[in-house]
């Protein structure tokens, strides 16, 4: 019927799942951290550079009436819960079943979320939702670049989008993308096939703002410009996790046909085979980093701890760089953001200028005689800021997001000042530091627990940056994790990993 207004589904259920976590994760995760149904989605995401954010606005310019769902996610951690699992994916279906004429569904899904008995949840939300709505309807759906992509969510959907970008600053993009995919579907202009090449290879975590990916995501590009390939898209993948879909892929979209995806997919599949000696893992120690910043006559240098990185579920709380930076007896520095509920609560009882004795970080590990994440630091602090840790983000990637990392303080120990948070969340930009009166320009140091998301944040500001590693549930040293159902082999812990 022409002239018919289109009615599109929007919903998202995202979740980085890192299986090595001894804790699994409750419902109480997602629904402390985001949990939005039917019209408080738009009034929560409209004008954010979301996923959900660019398919509010990519709906709008297409001229779609949209039918918001439920819209969840929680911050990286252990494999879901099955009932927490189950509750998130019946309500996200029952309400998509429950629209009356749909003619689409766009979803954002992460492509690393894993549940108790499920492997790959999203090819298991997609297959939910079809076995409701039936084969026809269109699917569109956004993922993150750490996703473990599989033939089975390309079976059950009708095109894959990631994000081109690690910082993620295109996350927006993405979503604008999937509803303009949407309509031409919606006006027969394209019939959509995705090819999914995975690789025998794992990246820990690599920057696209570094060569190799750079020109690779221009290899992408150039292959969206060929005739019969609608997009294509590299997905590093996420290691931190123990489940057979874990790959590197490149997913590509044919029209008409799958052969040109396919085609184009291995092309680019077959160039980041022969880099990998350039995404080879490379680190420093903390001692090794915090020299190399001091190397640097003008600040602030910094120095992102990738070992502890809450954005890939790790605890936030080790203390292995802040022990080497308190040892190294740094003046003009700051670190953001030691997790530790204990110590936050203990600054906001004693209040500011308050002196007190804390034994700081290293305590997710639960007192063990060789804690993973290092042990707990006996200090003096000062304390010079208490805050309710409420902010909103201000980076490309995400701004306009609300952050509450709960009751939090900077500490004073020499000449390093110390956030402590209730919440764990990684450091994407300075708005936590400028929130307890720290201005990182005016610091020569300046720490922050996060893999690469920083960047976006940070790069523009940042004199030089400095990756530290160390033992941590994010380490880029990926032979230490105690594999059992990744695929074997696969580079780089396996030297006879082939890619044909
Ligand atoms: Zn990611």
């Amino acid at each position: 019927m022409s002239g018919q207004v289109h009615r599109v589904a929007i919903g998202e259920i995202a979740h980085e799942t890192n299986t090595f976590c001894p804790e699994t994760t409750p419902l109480s995760s997602f629904r402390d951290h985001a949990w939005h149904t039917g019209a408080q989605i738009l009034r929560s995401h409209r004008g954010t550079r979301s996923y959900i954010g660019g398919m509010i606005d990519g709906a709008d310019s297409q001229g779609f009436s949209l039918v918001p769902t439920l819209v969840t996610s929680a911050v990286p951690s252990g494999t879901i819960q099955r009932a927490a699992y189950r509750t998130m994916r019946d309500d996200l279906v029952e309400r998509i079943a429950a629209a009356d004429g749909l003619d689409g569904i766009c979803l954002s899904l992460h492509g690393a979320g894993t549940a108790e008995g499920v492997d790959d949840i999203e090819a298991d939300i997609l297959r939910a939702i079809r076995a409701r709505v039936g084969r026809r309807l269109p699917i569109a759906v956004t993922l993150d670049l750490h996703g473990n992509i599989t033939a089975a969510m390309a079976e059950a959907s009708d095109g894959l989008f990631g994000v081109n970008f690690y910082p993620h600053v295109d996350m927006y993009e993405r979503g604008v993308e999937a509803m303009g995919f949407l309509q031409r579907m919606f006006g027969g202009a394209i019939r959509p096939h995705t090819w999914v090449e995975r690789l025998p290879m794992m990246i820990p975590t690599f920057s696209t703002d570094l060569e190799p990916m750079g020109r690779l995501n221009t290899l992408c590009w150039e292959m969206e410009r060929r005739p019969g390939v609608l997009e294509c898209a590299i997905f590093h993948g996420f290691a931190y996790t123990d489940v057979p879909a874990v790959a590197v892929s490149v997913v590509a979209i044919g029209d008409g046909s799958v052969e040109p995806a396919r085609e184009a997919a291995r092309e680019v599949a077959a160039a980041l085979w022969d880099a990998r000696e350039e995404l080879r893992p490379r680190s420093l120690t903390p001692a090794a980093a915090i020299a190399e910043a001091q190397r640097h006559p003008a600040g602030p240098v910094v120095i992102n701890d990738t070992s502890d990185n809450p954005g890939g579920g790790a605890p936030g709380d080790s203390t292995h760089l802040l022990a080497a930076m308190l040892a190294a007896n740094l003046r003009d520095a700051a670190f953001g953001v030691l997790c530790d509920p204990e110590s936050a609560d203990a600054a906001h009882r004693a209040g500011e200028g308050a002196k007190l004795a804390l034994r700081l970080g290293g305590k997710s590990d639960g007192g063990r005689r060789e804690p993973l994440h290092g042990l707990p630091l006996a200090v003096t602090a000062r304390v010079a800021r208490v805050t309710n840790g409420r902010f909103r983000l201000t980076t490309p990637m995400g701004r306009g997001g609300q952050v509450d990392m709960g009751p939090m303080a900077c500490l004073v120990v020499g000449g390093l000042e110390i956030l402590v948070s209730s919440r764990r969340q990684q450091v994407f930009d300075d708005e936590v530091f400028r929130l307890h009166g720290i201005d990182v320009r005016q610091r020569q140091v300046v720490a922050v627990k996060s893999s690469n998301h920083f960047r976006a944040g940070f790069a523009p500001l940042a004199t030089a940056i400095v990756t530290a590693d160390a033992p941590g549930a994010t380490t880029l040293r990926l032979d230490g994790f105690p594999y059992q159902r990744i695929p074997r082999p696969i580079w780089p812990l396996d030297e006879t990993a082939r890619y044909v």
